[in-house]
């Protein structure tokens, strides 16, 4: 079915303000998605009535609080169709899951002269912690080259893998470009090596249907705020017989059995990955921002992105002095570009005088960008709440703006 845009939009309050005398347009999705009223409604809901520690509470409350919580671990197992709740582990982001597979598989894996394999295209926080790993360890950091489309070779990566491979850590959609990547077949290639594959998942859990059964990674990192939920929350899904083999990441309660000077045991998965009070109200809020995309369906939300994708592409195609980057068939609503003669920021700034909101930048992506030989780019992101009227006001906006010099 497909959606009613005006039912959308009006769940997000956010949207309905002017900017600048503007009315605003929101392109900054890839950033962080805007959130529904259900979803601030819970966070609200669990502090005026449910506000209470969860787990071995004796009480009502910590009860209430404990299922909501847990609820919330099987959604996101359902949404992304893991086996069972237990390999679902609560983070602060698609950054520290990342950190936390380095500190506690990576140190325990990866040794002298092993392999770990990331691609060009990594956001910072999939390339730094295999830096810092790799430096501590005296590994080797191996990088997959990319075009200029900015697509991955297949062929160059089958070139990289030995028996030496330990990791593959992979961004599944590239945020600076929107390249989708051929994960499938990165994670088949790296298993008949014996390698295991985390996929970075803050940019296609948001666009694409994410199967890890089906996808057979080992690990998912992503983050609640780039799926309409609360900021500073994530996810780190891994298979049950990597995390029972890991040490813990962090100590502290929760995540013991027993404690003695002499002795602790550690709890059982997930809960030895979530050592002290976790963020509650922001776990049970996701829940609702699940509940929000599965109401909507995945199926339907591509569509209406491809479709203002393939809108906004065409039309600023058109524009004399737009110069495209990162120019994969396969990819989500994200719109890369620079205005020959203009720096991006400077396109930003005057987008934003008209209520347009983009960013602008290397989006924590620098060695993509010495790849490509730019300084940054102007990155419009597109979500399920946008119009095709939003896209026509930033074509016209940068047609103006593009005149300038050209
Ligand atoms: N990886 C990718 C591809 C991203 O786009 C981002 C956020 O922009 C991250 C990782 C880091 O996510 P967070 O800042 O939520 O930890």
């Amino acid at each position: 079915m497909p959606i009613n845009i005006e039912e959308i939009r009006s769940q997000f309050p956010v949207l309905h303000q002017e900017v600048n005398g503007k009315p605003l347009v929101y392109f900054d999705n890839a950033a962080t998605t805007q959130k529904p009223f259900s979803v601030m409604q819970a966070i609200n809901g669990y502090y005026e009535l449910d506000n209470s520690n969860i787990h071995r509470g004796a009480h009502t409350l910590a009860d209430r609080a404990t299922r909501y919580f847990e609820n919330t671990r099987t959604a996101v197992k359902n949404f992304i169709n893991a086996k069972e709740d237990a390999e679902i582990i609560f983070t602060k982001g698609t950054t520290e899951s990342i950190n936390l597979v380095a500190a506690t598989f990576g140190r325990m894996e990866i040794g002298k002269g092993d392999e770990i394999i990331i691609s060009t295209m990594e956001h910072h926080s999939n390339i730094v912690p295999w830096q810092m790993l790799s430096k501590e360890k005296g590994a080797i950091l191996k990088i997959i080259p990319i075009s200029e489309a900015g697509e991955i070779d297949i062929e160059n990566f089958k070139k990289l893998l030995t028996e030496k491979t330990k990791l593959v850590s992979i961004v599944h959609v590239s945020n600076a470009l929107g390249t989708i990547n051929p994960v499938e077949e990165i994670i088949k290639l790296a298993h008949e090596v014996g390698a295991k594959v985390l996929l970075d998942g803050a940019q296609s859990t948001n666009h694409l249907e994410v199967d890890v059964q089906k996808l057979d990674c080992d690990f998912l990192a992503f983050s609640a705020h780039k799926l309409y939920g609360p900021t500073g929350l994530g996810v780190l899904y891994g298979k049950r017989e990597i995390l029972e083999n890991m040490p813990p990441y962090q100590g502290g309660g929760e995540m013991i059995k027993e404690v003695s000077f002499e002795k602790t045991t550690y709890n059982d998965i997930p809960f030895k990955f979530e050592a002290g009070t976790p963020n509650i109200a922001d776990v049970i809020a996701f829940g609702k921002a699940i509940e929000f995309i599965e109401e909507l369906g995945k199926k339907a939300i591509k569509q209406h992105e491809d479709e203002l994708l393939n809108y906004a592409t065409k039309a600023l195609n058109d524009i004399k002095g737009f110069i495209p980057v990162g120019t994969s068939k396969e990819k989500v609503s994200v719109i890369s570009f620079n205005i020959n003669g203009m720096h991006p920021f400077d396109v930003g700034m005057m987008l934003d005088a008209n209520g347009i909101a983009v960013r602008t930048g290397h989006h924590c992506t620098q060695p993509l960008m010495q790849r490509l030989g730019l300084e940054g780019t102007v990155r419009a992101s597109f979500s399920v709440y946008n119009t095709k009227s939003e896209i026509d006001q930033m074509v016209t906006s940068v047609a103006k703006i593009a005149k300038i010099k050209n």
